[in-house]
């Protein structure tokens, strides 16, 4: 049991706000730090959220010792409103709120009015001349504490309440008098103890026990939990019951509750934002029943709105909320997100906490908030969420154009594209060298369509989820992306696409936007990010504060110039593969695979030597001397082979084969797991000829460029030393005999990835022949946890679910476990050799946890797709600054 089981605040309660919001809740512990300043907060007290788990452990029960605690807690309100809870003649009410540590917002549950029966409720009329008022309240109470705590369906009262209103011809709520009111209080009573066979509560000590564990239970509802997945908050937060003094905003004309940001959260422009509703009470103003208005004047005038602002109905309330929020601003330094109610010309604060904001906004106030002094600029790094940033690094769509939506997927990868449909890799890369925007369209893709998917502006798949092949690789090269689109289909005969009962032609134009899942038909105007301004002030402050470099996975020309662009300070994967699926080239390395022999072998080699050191060469250029690793052949060979007969044909041409032998050798060469198979160092080691082509287009790639290339040569799956001693002896070879050939030479390092558990075992060992590591944590997270990311679609949603991951490891580093090897890797890499490097160059590497969780081990650097560069610029600053 806690030693706390409830903590006061209000009059002078020791104010509780330093317990946290992990204990409190984020609004009680913002209620108790906003009483602890003096600021207009109806008293109250909090229930932590530790009781929040024994409620559950008790089998959805409240503890016997905090019932008999709630009477203390009262009491401390009664004490400071000079009313008394239950009384006949002057009534308490309280409200009892949920709060978990951070904000939900409208996940869970709220009961307003609380204390209301048929005798309170007149005691509560004799407070106010205005007749409507108490029995407003009564209705209101008894509905949601029906919906709330009982489990009645709310749509039974509000049907009610429609019949009562056309009853007596009145069109608002606000419009019915005490004695409709007062009518409708017994028709709501008459429903529960239909429904329930049951009279609703008149003890109001049942009635609060009965919310207090109602919001304990709202914890674990559907919604709840479904917002907790989206949003990777453990369940064992759980939540704080807030119980609160009400105070009515429903009082008649004087009376007004309202919503309001301290700053404009869209913009982020330093300007009240929000809206209220005169006779009105909590949700009221969300809730869509009447049309709240605006705060200020210039934003009714510029909305071209009737109805009075607060700013010109209640001019000298909405001063004293203008001036509170500059207190609140000042206090927090931070945007606020407000409650308020005004009860007969008297201001008070419900709720207070950091305003929810756009991308654009967030970097606006961080900006201003450093000129305007009331933040540092260490402090405008950390409060921006690097993982928003994405938002303002890719094209959007215009917002104010019109939409014609004929199918949602999932958002897989942001940004926004245009462009006709084109069913297969073949024609989108053909339609696309003819200059024409296309959108590739599949059922789900694989490696084999890395062309296609580089020449689209975007991918759209019907199958896959958000970690498909589809949507990693469309990350990566950032393109936009929407997969899993369910209702799609394509038909390959008819080469048409089809949604329902419509088809579209290939070749007709649709628009992707990859930051909701849309699939729009026709061209929608899309806006260019802005990189300078704001983003790069801020860009520039987290350089400041980081201590790792940060580079870019890329191998294009293009998406080297993105890498640069975005401030990348190197290549950390430069995967030598993907250049090799080119239409001009795939066949000679089809060819260099089926080839029996040695010589057939070199032969195929000697024609993609050029191509390869073209590539290399156009690498170094862009990086001007910046460090560039490059990782010689990885994959397995099966991705390469031909499938379908004509290319098996053109292959049989190429090397002079019978059609027959091509055929045969692709059996041969068939493999039952080809990702554990003949791939990476054993292809470099069964194959040294391949090792000397690639060393050799390297050498010769940075000697023809010169000024400072440096180049890094990674060898990729690598499980033993011996296997990395016997790749570095070939490429050493090769750089002596093309440095005697050349008569000059460069410095280069040989390093190796550890993406297998035995290699990160045994990294001291390794590290005697590596001059770096590069930690591949997309392969070492499936050979660790012994998961084929390309299967795990199906059931890692179960599991996350489960609690078995605390996320998708795949995403977002698994630090227990795959974490733990990568520390001892580093640890006995660097007892063998002091100045090893480390970086990470998994996808992994453009994800903030796990930047913050390479921070903690000492990395050198982190490595990931041009288009996250920014954000792991930001998130390694973060990480430090959290560190330090
Ligand atoms: P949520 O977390 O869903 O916003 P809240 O606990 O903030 O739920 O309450 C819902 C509404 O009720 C809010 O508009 C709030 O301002 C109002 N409210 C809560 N407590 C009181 C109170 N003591 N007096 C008046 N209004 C209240
Ligand atoms: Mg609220
Ligand atoms: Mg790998």
């Amino acid at each position: 049991m806690p030693d706390r089981l409830l903590l006061p605040f209000g009059g002078s309660a020791p104010s509780a706000h330093q317990l946290g919001k992990a204990h409190l809740g984020g609004k009680g512990a913002n209620l108790a730090e906003m009483a602890g300043i003096g600021l207009p907060v109806p008293p109250g007290f909090v229930i932590p959220t530790p009781l929040c788990a024994l409620y559950y452990d008790a089998g959805g029960r409240l503890p016997d010792a905090l019932k008999a605690k709630l009477a203390e807690g009262l009491a401390h309100i009664e004490a400071l409103v000079g009313m008394e809870f239950g009384s006949a003649t002057n009534p308490l009410l309280v409200s009892v709120r949920s709060g978990a540590r951070v904000s939900m917002p409208g996940m869970m549950d709220t009961v307003l009015n609380l204390g209301l029966n048929d005798v309170t409720v007149e005691g509560l009329a004799s407070r106010s001349a205005n007749p409507r008022f108490a029995w407003d309240s009564y209705r209101r109470f008894i509905q949601m504490y029906s919906d709330v705590v009982l489990g009645l369906d709310h749509y039974l009262f509000e049907d009610a309440l429609e019949i009562m209103k056309d009853d007596r011809g009145a069109s608002l709520d606000t419009d019915l008098t005490a004695e409709d009111l007062k009518a409708l209080v017994g028709q709501y009573q008459a429903i529960v103890l239909k429904t329930r066979g049951e009279e609703f509560p008149q003890d109001p000590l049942e009635q609060l026990e009965g919310a207090v564990a109602a919001v304990f239970g709202s914890w674990r509802s559907e919604r709840a939990a479904v917002y907790r997945r989206l949003n990777d908050i453990p369940e064992s937060w759980g939540t704080a019951v807030t119980v609160q003094a009400m105070v009515f905003g429903n009082m008649g004309e004087t009376s007004a509750t309202g919503v309001a940001f301290t700053r404009d959260p869209a913009t982020g422009d330093r300007r009240i934002y929000g809206e209220y509703l005169i006779n009105a009470q909590g949700e009221d103003v969300v809730a869509g029943i009447r049309t709240p208005h605006y705060l200020t004047l210039s934003a009714r005038e510029a909305a071209g709105a009737r109805g009075q602002s607060m700013e010109e109905a209640m001019p000298a309330v909405f001063a004293e909320l203008a001036e509170m929020f500059e207190r609140l601003e000042t206090h927090y330094r931070d945007c606020q997100d407000i409650e308020f109610t005004v009860q007969e010309g008297k201001l008070w604060l419900l709720q207070t906490r950091s305003g929810k904001r756009t991308a654009k906004a967030a970097l606006k106030m961080a900006c201003d908030m450093v000129d305007e002094g009331l933040i540092e600029a260490d402090e405008a790094v950390l409060r921006v969420d690097p993982a928003v940033l994405d938002q303002l690094l890719h094209p959007t769509l215009d917002p104010a154009a019109p939409r014609d939506i004929i199918a949602v997927g999932l958002p897989a990868s942001p940004g926004a594209a245009s462009g006709a449909i084109v069913l297969d890799s073949e024609t989108a890369a053909e339609r696309a060298g003819r200059g024409e925007d296309v959108i590739l369209v599949r059922v789900e893709t694989s490696p084999e369509d890395i062309a296609g998917m580089h020449a689209a502006r975007g991918i759209l798949t019907a199958r896959g989820g958000m970690t498909s092949h589809a949507a990693v690789v469309a990350r990566g090269m950032g393109r936009p992306c929407v997969s899993g689109a369910g209702g799609i289909s394509i038909d390959m005969e008819a080469r048409t696409l089809k949604i329902g009962s419509k088809s579209f032609r290939e070749g007709e134009i649709v628009t992707l936007d990859g930051a909701s899942g849309e699939v729009m038909l026709g061209r929608v105007a899309t806006v260019e990010p802005e990189l300078s301004g704001d983003f790069a002030r801020l860009m520039g402050w987290a350089d400041q504060h980081r201590r790792m470099k940060v580079r870019a996975n890329a191998e294009t020309p293009e998406d080297c110039r993105t890498a640069v662009r975005f401030g990348a300070e190197g290549v950390g994967l430069a995967r030598t593969e993907h250049m090799f699926f080119g239409a001009e080239r795939i066949v000679h390395v089809r060819a260099m695979i089926l080839s029996a022999d040695e010589s057939g072998r070199r032969a195929a080699l000697e024609k993609l030597l050029p191509a390869q050191r073209a590539d290399f060469a156009e690498i170094f250029r862009i990086m001007e001397g910046r460090p560039v690793t490059i990782r010689l052949l990885d994959p397995p060979l099966h991705e390469f082979l031909p499938s379908r007969e004509a290319e098996m044909a053109e292959v049989a041409e190429a090397t002079g084969l019978a059609l027959g032998a091509v055929r045969r050798r692709v059996a041969e060469l068939h493999e039952s797991n080809p990702m554990l198979g003949h791939r990476g160092c054993r292809l470099l080691i069964t194959f040294p000829e391949i090792t000397e082509m690639q060393a050799r287009a390297i050498f010769e790639a940075a000697l023809e460029a010169g000024g400072g290339v440096e180049p890094e040569i990674m060898v990729p799956l690598v499980a033993t030393a011996r296997e990395l001693e016997l790749v570095k002896s070939v490429i050493e070879r090769t750089a002596a005999e093309v440095f005697a050939e050349k008569g000059k030479t460069i410095p280069y390092t040989i390093g190796t990835m550890i993406e297998l558990p035995r290699a990160a075992l045994r990294a001291g060992e390794i590290a005697e022949h590596a001059g770096f590591f590069s930690f591949g944590t997309n392969d070492l997270t499936q050979t660790t946890l012994g998961i084929s990311r390309d299967d795990a679609a199906r059931f890692l949603g179960a599991y996350v679910d489960a609690g078995i991951y605390p996320r998708d490891p795949f995403v977002s580093l698994d630090t227990d476990g795959v974490g733990e090897l990568i520390g001892l890797a580093a640890e006995r890499g660097r007892g063998t050799r002091a100045g090893l490097k480390l970086g990470i160059c998994g996808e992994h590497g453009g994800d903030p946890a796990t930047i913050q969780f390479c921070e903690t081990q000492g990395l050198d650097y982190v490595s990931c797709s041009p288009w996250r560069v920014p954000i792991a610029r930001l998130a390694a600053a973060q990480a430090a600054l959290h560190k330090a």
